[in-house]
């Protein structure tokens, strides 16, 4: 089911073609019937794609206390302990604003303030995800963002999953919207009748999600492109082949666009993953995705030596990385383009995905190579202060006025030269 290619004939999916054209402009259309009719087109593409009539979008009241009922106890402390967990790693990211005292009086500093309102897409669509609740909504919970809007698609009855539900309710979250969707990325960024327009949208999704964030950006602030997931294991024969065939297998089952690789020396591991892989997904009950996604996106690289195996990762530039090899530790300094990178057998990328405290919301589809997993720095924003001295100005200002000439900007000029003449100190 899933190719063994020999690393020299191995070509990645995503160089060859623009995957996404036809969505892309579907995606801009929906946007800009969003823009032209609001909330009316919100809900005609909410009963087209989710297949319910919705008059109010907010979420009713008795949703969330029947969620209670529905999840386990388990799942309930399992929550809790991952929300404190992710609040105490992100916690660690603050940072405080700087004041720089310079000569002459000067103080020069770097504000760092929260965004005002952010809004938070919660996929819903094939499968509910209570963790994406939490990896979104903590960090800029930490970062002190006041108004926090949460979207998420409905099922055909309008309701959301109980378990985003719970974990909507644990973090105190207010605003939420029963809207999923390019038209939801767009009524975030534009506002409706009923939505107010946001300042960034984060969250991860489908193609349609990952494109309307692409398209609205500048409007608002997007954190990436979080698109369909990836995952890339680096394995010698010192891995366990069935270990291997869960991980890749655990990524292929988020969407038929998700891509997994193996990359590893060790032929033998090589034809004891395939076969573990075709053993393994017949078990699962998103099979037919996981199948299609190992069939379209996924490939074992049989490569010359381990080195190979990182110089092509780092071209692959993975959402998750694996590292199943011996002396796992050592490698951790090479790989440059990865958005997390997991350290040996018992680091599994689910242990990431729900609970370790790190975010799961990570750069894909090769953008790891400039962007960084989601964090508290994605929800501030930093202001330059300057308080100038009347001695530094008087001392400096003959240089400001020619660096502004130079560049034919005379009312720059004029504005220090205005001062020093003040002071007596123009030509
Ligand atoms: P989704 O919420 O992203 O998408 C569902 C919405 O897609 C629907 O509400 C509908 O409006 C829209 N849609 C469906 N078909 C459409 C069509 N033909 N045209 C226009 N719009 C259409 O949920 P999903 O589909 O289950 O996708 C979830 C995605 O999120 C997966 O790709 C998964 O890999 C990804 N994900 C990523 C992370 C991460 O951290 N990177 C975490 C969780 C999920």
């Amino acid at each position: 089911m899933i190719r063994i290619v020999q690393s020299d004939e191995f070509t990645l999916k995503r160089e060859e073609q623009d995957l996404h054209a036809k969505e892309r402009e579907i995606v801009i259309d929906m946007i800009k019937q969003v823009r032209q009719h609001g909330d009316e087109a919100v809900r005609a593409f909410t009963r087209r794609f989710d297949g319910i009539d919705l008059h109010d979008f907010r979420v009713p009241f008795e949703q969330y206390e029947a969620a209670y009922q529905q999840v386990s106890p388990l799942f309930l402390e399992a929550l809790r302990d991952a929300i404190r967990n992710i609040r105490k790693y992100h916690e660690g990211q603050l940072r405080p604003s700087t004041l720089t005292p310079m000569a002459d009086g000067v103080l020069l500093g770097q504000l760092i303030r929260p965004l005002k309102r952010v809004g938070v897409y919660v996929p819903g669509g094939t499968a509910a995800y209570p963790s994406s609740v939490l990896m979104n909504v903590i960090p800029a919970q930490v970062a002190g963002v006041k108004e926090i809007v949460l979207v998420t698609p409905p099922d055909r009855e309008g309701n959301i999953s109980p378990g985003v539900l719970v974990a909507i309710h644990e973090l105190g979250v207010k605003e939420v919207y029963r809207i999923g969707g390019a038209q939801a990325i767009a009524a975030l960024a534009y506002g409706t009748e009923t939505i107010r327009a946001v300042d960034k949208i984060v969250g991860p999704g489908n193609i349609y999600v990952a494109l309307a964030k692409q398209a609205v950006f500048g409007k608002v602030g997007i954190e990436s492109m979080a698109g369909p997931s990836d995952i890339l294991v680096i394995a010698d024969d010192s891995a366990d082949p069935e270990y291997v065939a869960a991980d890749l297998l655990s990524q292929a089952e988020h969407g038929e666009l998700s891509q997994a690789i193996l990359l590893t020396p060790s032929r033998t591991l090589a034809e004891q993953v395939a076969a573990q892989i075709v053993h393994q997904v017949a078990k699962l009950p998103r099979r037919a995705i996981a199948e299609a996604a190992i069939r379209n996106m996924g490939a074992i690289v049989v490569t010359k030596d381990l080195q190979e195996a990182v110089a092509i990762a780092n071209r692959v530039a993975p959402e998750h990385l694996e590292l199943l090899v011996r002396d796992a530790e050592e490698y951790i300094s090479q790989i440059e383009n990865a958005g997390a990178i997991f350290v040996g057998a018992y680091s599994s990328e689910p242990v990431g995905d729900y609970f370790c405290g790190t975010n799961h919301v990570l750069p894909t589809e090769g953008t790891a190579r400039f962007s960084s997993p989601l964090n508290v720095d994605d929800f501030l924003k930093k202001q330059s202060l300057i308080r100038y001295s009347k001695e530094a100005l008087m001392k400096n200002g003959r240089k400001i006025i020619e660096m502004a000439q130079v560049e034919g900007l005379e009312a720059h000029a004029n504005a220090i030269r205005i001062r020093l003449e003040k002071e007596g100190k123009g030509e």
